[in-house]
């Protein structure tokens, strides 16, 4: 199988998922992108317009996370972009039950991708992948190995769009990714 029928493959398993849907709204929401990406993007969780689409980052955030992007040089069709979580929490925070569980489904599309870097989109992000222990004020923007990935934790877009005080550092992390995304070609 090639690297996108098994990507679609765990969209399936997303979209058949009884306990991915437990207490959320709308359509799947399983990610999207390049199955060859050297760079994998995770949020948090789905919000209403993604519910409603099924992709990822499509609101306000992911408006502003389309400009951070362009403004380091990288095109959306180039990476890849999931969140921990796949369906619409509603106005609430996921549950760590529900980060570690929609990591299962997100660990499977690591594995396949096998992204040189995984850009970590806020402290869902991180908790799903280096776990709780870790404070997104002393981490962002610093390369982290673990269990054999590397990691670079920054902030959510929906954070750094909306505080000044976080879209500066957050301005900076971007910036620092670029010289790490020519370092990786
Ligand atoms: N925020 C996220 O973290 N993920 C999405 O897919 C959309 C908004």
């Amino acid at each position: 199988m090639s690297k996108k029928e098994d990507l679609e493959k765990i969209a399936k398993e997303i979209e058949e998922c009884e306990e991915c849907k437990k207490d959320k709204f709308g359509l799947p929401v399983p990610g999207e992108g390049n199955p060859n990406a050297k760079i994998m993007f995770l949020g948090e969780a789905p919000g209403v317009e993604e519910s409603k689409t099924g992709k990822p980052f499509v609101g306000k955030s992911g408006k502003f996370l389309n400009k951070l992007l362009e403004s380091i040089g990288i095109k959306r069709e180039e990476v890849f972009i999931t969140s921990p979580v796949k369906y619409y929490p509603g106005k609430r925070a996921p549950t760590d039950e529900e980060i570690s569980h929609g990591m299962i489904h997100t660990s499977k599309q690591i594995e396949v991708i096998n992204p040189k870097i995984i850009v970590l989109l806020g402290n869902v992000a991180i908790k799903g992948t280096l776990g709780k222990d870790y404070k997104i004020s002393e981490i962002h923007g610093k390369l982290i190995k673990k269990d054999k990935r590397i990691y670079f934790p920054t902030f959510h877009p929906s954070a750094a769009r909306r505080f000044p005080k976080i879209r500066k550092p957050m301005e900076e992390d971007m910036k620092k990714l670029k010289v790490l995304k020519c370092d990786i070609r």
